[in-house]
């Protein structure tokens, strides 16, 4: 195993349950390896329903003194845990590179914008209010305080093994919560090592429980079914989403749900061609395009349409593919062999259904995970890599003439998560923002993501916000109080 950590301390492979590192009861192990060579790195306990029913059950105990602490005291522990993970910042990058793939500046730049919701919500812990209600007669008074939902379970993806985490387990934590995180399969290390910083950050055990394994149907079983399990947020793509929204449904959960997206991109001809270039590569290419807010369709104007591909075609062009660990590095491999041959699919078809390869349109001959950063032109509505979400570093090119044409393009999916638009007229820009039916929208801008605003996406894309002022609401419930005979 090569891998060199300034804390080896923070290489865990064991579930972390009740402040306790366990293995699996069955002694089952799992195979991490890393998307850019296929190597594995190292073996982790495969726990599995038995583990979990286990991990619900410390987090019920601890319930019970995490949510009578004051706001302040949970919030001074979210803060350690802060100060810790941004103190290790270059270890829990290296692991993230290792496991996931994405290149080494990438997953620092992820470490730090996880980093951000720990210490975001480590402040929002202090500003839970509730209200006071002008009552309707003068022997009452009416008011509302908010408590923690109480046990919550989060399920996370690969595609950012930190960030997706902290989204969910800061603002658990901070509004009272206890959590039990299944994180992916593909990147357990990540989940492991933001584990062994919470212990060391002084959170009490059975607050924040992590169990990883192969079976994520048993898991996932386990924490819908659980009548303790309060509520479920989700990370991933729509169909598992769609699934655990309908096991949640048995016991009457909340759920948030952060699922697929396809995003527009739309160029309209008053953009700054050279604003929107930068944009497109910053919101497609980021993570090899695997991340649920990229670019998946480029709409662009008619009269701009050629200027524009050559702009992008000229950068994507001096794209370094590679080992994420290698500086310079652009894009790094997809996360596994079915991601691969998803996007071959998606662009041979298109090829193959009259589309032209201008960069790219194939699989790198840096390995079997790599895919070759790709644009293509003279890609339409009809064709299967409009509809799907393509989770790969191919940028296909749609052409429009009106205004009203892109917006119907725009929203001609069931998906509503992130969009883009490039335009300078300012009537333009407020009617195109209000048409698009999208949970996020980028202006003149690639790149939306930040702990203080609200993430989350309308139609099948999912419910419910992460990060900013709104994110800490997932995990609290309003409770009314009515008082009589004043
Ligand atoms: P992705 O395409 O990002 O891998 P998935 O939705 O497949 O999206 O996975 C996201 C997370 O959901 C992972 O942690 C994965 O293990 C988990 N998962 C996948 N299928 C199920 C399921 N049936 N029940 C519970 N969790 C699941």
């Amino acid at each position: 195993m090569l891998l060199k950590l300034n804390d080896p301390l923070l290489l865990k492979t064991q579930a972390y349950i009740d402040g306790q590192w366990v293995n699996a009861a069955s002694a089952k192990v799992f195979a991490v390896t890393n998307p850019a060579n296929g190597l594995k790195i190292i073996d982790v306990a495969d726990v599995g329903a038995r583990e979990t029913k286990q991990a619900i059950a410390a987090a019920e105990k601890a319930l019970v003194s995490w949510r009578a602490k004051t706001a302040k005291e949970r919030s001074q522990l979210l803060r350690n845990w802060f100060d810790l993970t941004v103190q290790h910042k270059d270890d829990l990058a290296r692991l993230m590179t290792l496991e996931q793939g994405k290149p080494l500046n990438e997953a620092l730049g992820e470490v730090m914008y996880g980093a951000s919701f720990i210490e975001w919500f480590a402040e929002e812990a202090k500003r839970v209010y509730g209200d006071v209600i002008p009552a309707t007669g003068g022997d009452k008074r009416l008011l509302t305080i908010k408590q923690p939902v109480g046990v919550v379970a989060a399920i996370t993806p690969w595609n950012f093994p930190i960030a997706m985490i902290t989204r969910k387990a800061a603002p658990a934590l901070a509004a009272g919560c206890t959590i039990v995180i299944k994180p992916s399969e593909e990147t357990p290390l990540c989940a492991l090592a933001l584990a062994e910083l919470a212990h060391r950050a002084g959170i009490p055990a059975g607050v924040l429980n992590v169990v990883a394994g192969k079976d994520a149907v048993a898991i996932g079983g386990e924490l819908t079914s659980s009548t303790v399990v309060r509520k479920l947020s989700f990370t991933g793509s729509t169909p598992v989403g769609k699934k655990l929204i309908a096991q949640c449904a048995q016991t009457v959960k909340r759920t948030s749900m952060e699922l697929g997206g396809n995003a527009p991109f739309i160029v309209f001809d008053d953009a700054d061609l050279d604003a929107a270039v930068e944009g497109a590569l910053a919101s497609k290419y980021r993570n090899a395009g695997q991340t649920c807010v990229c670019a998946n369709r480029i709409l662009v104007q008619d009269s701009v349409y050629d200027a524009f591909a050559a702009k992008l075609a000229a950068r994507v062009d001096a794209f370094k593919v590679g080992e994420g660990t290698i500086p310079g590095v652009h894009i790094g491999p997809l996360i596994n062999k079915s991601a691969v041959e998803k996007v071959d699919h998606l662009v041979s078809s298109a090829l193959k259904g009259g589309a032209k390869a201008l960069v790219g349109g194939k699989r790198s001959a840096q390995g079997e995970l790599f895919y070759s950063p790709t644009i293509l032109t003279g890609v339409t509505a009809d064709m299967a890599i409009f509809n799907e979400e393509i989770f790969g570093p191919v940028a296909p090119l749609f052409r429009f003439k009106t205004e009203e044409e892109a917006i119907a393009m725009a929203n001609a999916t069931p998906y509503g998560l992130a969009a883009y638009f490039f335009a300078g007229d300012l009537a333009r820009i407020w009617r195109v923002s209000e048409g698009l039916e999208y949970g996020m929208v980028g202006i003149n801008e690639g790149l939306i993501s930040t702990e203080v605003a609200p993430f989350g996406g309308v139609k099948e894309s999912g419910t419910g916000r992460e990060g900013s002022k709104y994110g800490i609401d997932e995990y609290l419930e309003i409770k009314y109080l009515c008082m009589g005979g004043i």
